[in-house]
């Protein structure tokens, strides 16, 4: 038996009365998805855990099959487990975002969507300037960088429970306020403020500035966190996996998880993406893994717009250039399960993650219909049970023979 996971990052959402009070996903035409819930078990589950943040980190764990209460420490250390870094037991790994600060507000979190050419000379520039063999800048794509922090024992727990926010949280706000906090406040701020002059310096940010973009005015750190606490698929199931996304962090998980990271040309992560090289990779990894986990952005991303229309479209493309063609394959391989699922709630109303119950639908062999006839909201909340630990139906998928609902009792 082999497992495919579809992932729409943010599929789910409250009803919004641009459509007619009803949720995007009940309002998209999903021929397919509501087939996939008609052949097989679908229902709500909560991908976030009470308490944690509703984040595409925690919730993409969960739908790995991965206790985020056991297993997260943090965003960035799973972006980094994408680029093969794994922080020591006396490290933590930061995300270091080159950002925009103007005026005491947070203009751009992107730095205007800096080069990764740009932001290589400029992480080196940090490294040299205030670098040390404690502190290590590490250049990643665009705006998106790593900086790793060594410290004793005693530091490194205060250093660990930081309140650092993501800078994507406070755009156009003023930033002073949400500047790293807590006991050991001092050392992150510390460095923040002096990337500040190194930055304003750099011939990179001059050629911006004259190009008429944005310049990187200062570093900012959020995430942070010592190793994932993962074991592999191999460990836990006995089978291995691959994954393909255009989202560095659902990679990390990934390569946490010992997956390969499938490599398609033309990935955005938005509504331009591709679509078919996707599937096309997907399912000629099932013909050497067990498990594939597909994951698309695009309604997160519309749904952060505020655009109905957009976070439709991008459920409907999902659907019809995903979904369906997935389905299809299951159909003429006859051994093979599909989970089509979100990470988490995004709201149009707040463009913002929300948590709470998300509907699934799980078909394939062995899978007993539970009777219900489309993929949204109500229609799966009227299957009338939660699954409150989210990480509980992969696990279910991959190791249970005979599928009826409720899958975990
Ligand atoms: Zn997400």
């Amino acid at each position: 038996m082999k497992s495919l996971v579809l992932l729409g990052d943010g599929m789910a959402d409250f009803p919004v009365p641009e459509l007619g009070g009803r949720t995007p996903l009940d309002y998209a035409r999903t021929p397919a998805m509501d087939a996939a819930v008609a052949q097989g078990v679908s229902g709500l589950f909560c991908p976030i855990p009470d308490g944690l943040p509703a984040g595409s980190d925690i919730g993409n764990l969960s739908v790995f099959g991965y206790d985020p209460r056991q297993t997260f420490t943090g965003r960035a250390p799973l972006e980094a487990a994408n680029q093969g870094i794994v922080p020591n037991d006396d490290e933590l790994v930061f995300r270091c975002n080159l950002v925009t600060l103007e005026d005491g507000k947070m203009r751009d979190f992107t730095a205007d969507h800096i080069t990764s050419e740009e932001s290589r000379a400029l992480m080196g520039a940090l490294s040299e300037a205030i670098g040390t063999a404690d502190i290590r800048f590490v250049p990643g794509v665009s705006y998106r960088n790593l900086c790793l922090v060594r410290a004793e024992a005693a530091a490194l727990e205060p250093l660990r429970r930081l309140r650092c926010t993501p800078p994507h949280d406070i755009i156009g706000q003023n930033y002073t306020s949400s500047l790293p906090a807590g006991d050991r406040q001092e050392t992150v701020r510390a460095l923040i403020e002096a990337s500040r002059p190194v930055l304003a310096a750099h011939p990179a940010n001059r050629a911006r500035a004259a190009a008429g973009k944005l310049p990187a005015t200062s570093i900012w750190l959020w995430g942070q966190g010592g190793a994932p606490r993962m074991t592999t698929y191999k460990e836990r199931f006995g089978v291995t996996g691959a994954v393909v996304s255009a989202v560095d962090l659902v990679n990390g998980i990934g390569r946490c998880a010992g997956f390969e990271v499938l490599r398609v040309p033309g990935i955005t992560g938005y509504l331009d993406t591709n679509y078919e090289g996707k599937v096309a990779a997907a399912l000629e990894a099932l013909e050497r893994h067990d498990f594939v986990y597909l994951h698309v952005e695009a309604p997160d991303e519309t749904a952060h717009e505020g655009r109905p229309d957009l976070k439709v479209q991008a459920i409907e493309d999902f659907d019809r250039r995903v979904v369906a063609p997935c389905l299809e394959a299951a159909r003429a391989r006859g051994d093979l399960r599909v989970l089509i699922a979100p990470d988490h709630v995004t709201s149009l109303a707040s463009r913002t993650h929300a948590p709470g119950p998300v509907p699934f639908a799980l078909c394939g062999p062995g899978v007993r219909p539970n009777g219900l006839r489309a993929f949204h909201e109500a229609e799966a909340a009227r299957a009338g049970v939660l699954y409150p630990d989210g990480y509980t139906l992969v696990p279910a998928m991959i190791r249970t023979q005979e599928i009826a609902f409720p899958l975990v009792r």
